[in-house]
């Protein structure tokens, strides 16, 4: 069993140092919140009271932090885990970040002989309290190799994708194909509600053929039933999106409807619907249209 630190107890991190608990692993944790420190430390871990401190006690580093800059924070800020790391200790950082920042803070460890791997995931809480997530990993095989039953206790598919940064690039394409999927569903929806149908009818009757997908499935019962708690923020899809642009900008390839879909949603957290469930892209549809899509009374 692995001696692990993890940084970042938030929606996520929470149930995921649970479940590395669960498997046997000794955890210490740190937040900068320390009730959720406290929480976590409830359920048997060891408090940290840095990043550095729980860095100087460990072998493996997890962090799950909100972006690039706080995960800048964590490992390389004062107080930073890499001035606690061992030489040969590994950080595992599952937060979504830009794949560029990954690359520079895993060039950082490696001056002071710590291996990196980004390893964000997809799934949501739902999946991170099941310890069922889909982790998308760039590093070293080797260093996967180690690191991989470690992850396998947090997840149900855990794939290698390439080089440090990979990973990341892998999660901007989910999230890519996630926020326009939603996008086309709201049009779709709405034209056809403007049109007096039932969006639920319409809904049962394309999920079968070639529009059916796992986002249809999941968003388009919140929409016409105008539930719009999160699951996945707007806020944060805004976040991924603008990483993939900027990730995008650096290798020069246009990415349009990205682009676009990123300004909705940066449009919706100005109307007050940052904390919505992303499903709540539809709005923006329907606010053009002067319509809501539910069912017709
Ligand atoms: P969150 O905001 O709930 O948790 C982040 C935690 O990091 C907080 O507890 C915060 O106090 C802590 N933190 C921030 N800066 C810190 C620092 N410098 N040192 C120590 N702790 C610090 O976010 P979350 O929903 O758990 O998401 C974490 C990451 O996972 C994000 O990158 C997100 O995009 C990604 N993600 C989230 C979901 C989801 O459904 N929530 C799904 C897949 C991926």
């Amino acid at each position: 069993m692995a001696n692990i630190g993890f940084i970042g107890l938030g929606i996520m991190g929470k149930p995921m140092a649970r479940n590395l608990m669960k498997a046997g692993h000794t955890l210490t944790v740190y937040d900068v919140v320390t009730a959720s420190v406290d929480e976590v430390a409830a359920a048997g871990a060891n408090r940290g009271e840095s990043s550095s401190a729980v860095a100087a006690v460990t072998d493996i580093i997890v962090t799950m932090l909100p972006d690039g800059p706080q995960v800048e924070e964590a490992v390389l800020g004062p107080g930073g885990l890499l001035e606690g790391a061992r030489k040969g200790a590994i950080v595992v950082d599952m937060s979504s970040i830009s794949p560029m920042v990954s690359q520079k803070v895993a060039a950082a460890c490696a001056e002071k002989g710590v291996e990196f791997l980004d390893a964000p995931v997809s799934g949501g809480e739902p999946k991170a309290v099941d310890g069922t997530l889909a982790i998308m990993v760039g590093g070293k095989k080797e260093v996967f190799d180690t690191v991989e039953p470690v992850l396998k206790a947090m997840g149900s598919s855990v794939t290698l994708t390439g080089a440090v940064g990979a990973g990341n690039v892998t999660k901007l394409a989910n999230q890519i194909m996630v926020a326009c999927n939603i996008a086309a569903m709201g049009e779709a929806l709405v034209l056809a509600t403007k049109a007096g149908l039932d969006p639920e009818v319409v809904f049962n009757a394309v999920k079968g053929g070639l529009a059916g997908s796992t986002v249809l499935n999941a968003k388009a019962p919140m929409v016409i039933g105008r539930n719009f708690k999160p699951g996945f923020r707007i806020k944060l899809h805004q976040k991924d999106l603008r990483n993939a642009l900027l990730a995008g900008e650096s290798l020069k390839a246009p990415l349009p409807l990205t682009s676009l879909v990123q300004q909705i949603l940066m449009a919706l957290m100005n109307d007050g619907k940052g904390d919505c469930d992303h499903s709540a892209i539809v709005n923006f549809v329907e606010d053009l249209a002067g319509i809501e899509v539910k069912k017709p009374a």
